[in-house]
């Protein structure tokens, strides 16, 4: 996927500054940058929930110019293929964990019920919860609830799993959980692009790093050369977050 010259300003702020960006598929690419920096708002463009003012997404059919009017047919399609794993990860409460699974993949595809109930034990089984099908949200713990909210991302089987800040919302140890099946999605070749604020996820998991300061990429490649970096303000941000 090719980003270009996505800028997205909310009011007199620029929040993305003509942002280039290359998501090589199979790679985990990580977003680091600090608060306010505009990860969120980079990771929300790629499917559209914000719609930037300038530029294109490229998702291999050709550049596709944002600002202009897009049918609803248009934004549908763009936004399949990606999927976007929240924070705080969004299940509906009265659902049991196959049922938040099952429904998108139902009602907004179209796919058989059964095919849709085969795959989402399938996604939860893959994110160890297999024994956790018939469970509401409520008796779930806060890593179960994630690798649930991450189940039904993969149901979707989108080109690109984004994730926004995964872990931020869980105790260290719950968030090791989520880590572990990110980590085991990365080395299956998915394509995965993580917003985090750890640098020891973005160390371990990233193929690639990408940071970001007021809008703008001010580092882009290798995890190893960012954390080795002679660059004045990398090292800052190293050395403070880190
Ligand atoms: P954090 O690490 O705190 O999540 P971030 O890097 O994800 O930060 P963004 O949420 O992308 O940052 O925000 C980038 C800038 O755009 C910030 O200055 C923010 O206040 C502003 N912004 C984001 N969303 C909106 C909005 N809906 N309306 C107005 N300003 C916004
Ligand atoms: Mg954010």
């Amino acid at each position: 996927m090719k980003l270009r010259s996505i800028t997205k300003r909310f009011g007199a702020l620029t929040a993305l500054d003509h942002v280039d960006l290359d998501i090589e598929p199979g790679k985990t690419t990580v977003l680091l940058g600090p608060s306010g920096s505009g990860k969120s708002t980079l990771l929300r463009s790629i499917n559209l929930l914000e719609k930037p003012d300038e530029g294109t997404l490229d998702f291999g059919g050709g550049p596709i110019e944002v600002s202009q009017r897009l049918s609803d047919q248009r934004i549908r399609e763009i936004r399949r293929h990606s999927t976007m794993v929240f924070q705080q990860f969004n299940l509906f409460p009265h659902l049991t964990a196959l049922q938040n699974v099952t429904l998108a993949p139902v009602k907004s595809r179209g796919m058989a019920k059964a095919e849709a109930r085969e795959r989402g034990i399938e996604a939860l089984t893959r994110v160890g919860l297999a024994e956790k099908v018939g469970s509401y949200p409520s008796r779930l713990s806060g890593g179960q609830q994630q690798r649930v909210a991450i189940a039904r991302a993969l149901a979707l089987s989108p080109d690109y799993l984004l994730f926004d800040e995964p872990t931020s919302a869980l105790d260290p140890e719950l968030a090791a959980e989520v880590i572990a099946v990110l980590s085991s999605l990365a080395s299956e070749h998915r394509t995965l692009v993580v917003v985090t604020h750890s640098l020891q996820f973005a160390r371990s998991v990233a193929d690639r790093l990408v940071f970001l300061e007021e809008g703008k990429i001010l580092f882009n490649g290798d995890p190893e050369r960012f954390f080795n970096s002679e660059d004045e303000r990398l090292k800052r941000f190293v050395s403070v977050v880190g």
